[in-house]
């Protein structure tokens, strides 16, 4: 699980591998296997992940 900011806790996975995406301060969420970056939204709080 991936924890937000805010405390909100949530798994995303990638379209193209369906592997659990790793988040990185600087680069944000991102697929350790293919490097595709995915922005998204927090569902807890609204604000980008
Ligand atoms: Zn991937
Ligand atoms: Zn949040």
């Amino acid at each position: 699980m991936l924890r937000h900011s805010c405390g909100y806790e949530a798994n995303f996975h990638c379209k193209n591998c369906r592997l659990p995406l790793t988040h990185d301060e600087r680069i944000g969420l991102y697929c350790p296997k293919c490097g595709r970056r995915i922005t998204t939204i927090c569902p807890g709080c609204g604000r980008p992940w």
